[in-house]
């Protein structure tokens, strides 16, 4: 079996999908592996790299069309598309969930698509598989240390002869994985650190971490299914952006990770919120995206900095930021996935299994993961959502 990684061509991304080391695992596995020359460029893995690791290198076209596998850290483009082939599959987070036309599209292809984005958090064997998990613990990780460089206080306690500097207050909105990271990096660059969540059992695990959390009076629990929270009603969002600005304008630094699955980012940091906060202020939005994130205003990609005088970092895809700790993680993920539905030299897909039933969207040219029932899914075609 011939596994390519092909070179991604988002702008902006810097990750490749797996790195020297996982092709040492996938050809100690009997897989051969194609690289697509400069695929590890950004990430400091040269072509010399992988083929010292036993890959081959090969022009992106020649690697694509002769790969039983494609491996990749987001999605296909169009071109890309159009090339894939019946027998063909192709793996990487393809956020599906969005954009059912997107399944449909690859489901015509006849390509068997594996989104490393579904994965089944809860089950144990799926761990060392979950991307989501690697890409947010080191977005949390950069947006502390983003918010940091940003700042232009301290974060820590200094007591120097030239005068004493007080440690940030920082406010950490929304403790998944990405929100507890950052919770522990800005705890160990010295600052004072308080989290909120809509899922009050995230309060334990950020208590141990050391932040305070605090727990609104106005909005009750939110958790939802799977561990992830539910979008609130209307009138819990705006009693929730009500009381958060008291909170929000006695910090200095504001980190919002807040996601809810398949839905626009919740906006957390109203207009009024920003306009209490003092000027040198710094906002971090993991959230943010074209279609608005966690913070009034934030751009993804950009800075901005409002009238009195905060600073807002549009931080989308913060891993990227990080290609090559990003890079192997997520390599260790993909190879570990790829190695659990390779039997005998060959994929081996079998929607009887609760961990390939999360992961895999197409197979034999239809949409067959039950959460795509309206892009022609299970729903659709069978009446049933298993
Ligand atoms: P996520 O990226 O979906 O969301 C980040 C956080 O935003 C969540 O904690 C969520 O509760 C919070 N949030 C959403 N709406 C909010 C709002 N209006 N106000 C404030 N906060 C809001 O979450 P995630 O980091 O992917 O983690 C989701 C869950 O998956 C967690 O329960 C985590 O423990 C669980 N998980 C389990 C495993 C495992 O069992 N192995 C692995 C990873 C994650």
């Amino acid at each position: 079996m011939k596994v390519a990684v092909v070179k991604e061509t988002a702008p902006g991304e810097r990750r490749v999908a797996l790195v020297p080391e996982a092709v040492t695992k996938l050809r100690a596995a009997g897989l051969e592996v194609l690289v697509e020359a400069g695929a590890g460029d950004s990430a400091w893995l040269s072509d010399d790299a992988f083929t010292e690791a036993g890959a081959s290198i090969a022009t992106g076209t020649e690697a694509a069309d002769n790969a039983d596998a494609i491996v990749m850290v987001g999605r296909p483009d169009e071109a890309a598309i159009a090339r894939f082939r019946q027998g063909q599959a192709v793996f990487g987070m393809l956020a599906p969930l969005a954009d059912p036309g997107f399944a449909r599209r690859l489901a015509e292809t006849g390509v068997t698509a594996v989104s490393l984005d579904l994965i089944p958090r809860t089950l144990p064997r799926a761990q060392q598989m979950d991307a989501l998990t690697s890409q947010a613990n080191i977005a949390g990780y950069k947006a502390a240390v983003l918010a940091a460089d940003t700042f232009g206080r301290f974060f820590p306690l200094l007591i120097t002869a030239a005068g004493t500097a007080r440690p940030a207050r920082v406010l950490v909105l929304g403790t998944g994985v990405a929100g507890l990271q950052a919770i522990g990096t800005a705890r160990r660059l010295g600052a004072v650190v308080s989290a909120y969540d809509v899922r009050p059992e995230t309060k334990t695990e950020a208590e141990s971490l050391g932040a305070t959390f605090i727990e609104l009076t106005s909005v009750g629990s939110a958790s939802g299914e799977g561990g992830y929270a539910r979008a609130l009603t209307e009138e819990e969002r705006q009693a929730q952006q009500d009381e958060l600005a008291g909170h929000i304008a006695r910090h200095d630094v504001v980190i919002t990770t807040a996601q809810v699955p398949g839905r626009q980012p919740p906006l957390l940091v109203s207009g009024d919120a920003l306009k209490a906060m003092a000027a040198g202020s710094v906002i971090v939005d993991m959230g943010a995206s074209a279609l608005g994130g966690n913070v009034t205003g934030s751009q993804p990609g950009e800075t901005v900095v409002t009238e009195n005088g905060v600073t807002i970092v549009g931080a989308a895809n913060l891993a990227s930021t990080m290609p090559a700790a990003a890079s192997a993680m997520y390599a260790r993920n993909m190879s570990s996935l790829l190695l659990y539905l390779v039997k005998d030299g060959a994929l081996a897909v079998d929607l009887s299994d609760d961990l390939q039933r999360g992961v895999v969207i197409t197979y034999e040219g239809r949409v067959v993961h039950p959460a795509l029932a309206d892009a022609g899914g299970p729903a659709d075609v069978d009446g049933a959502s298993d």
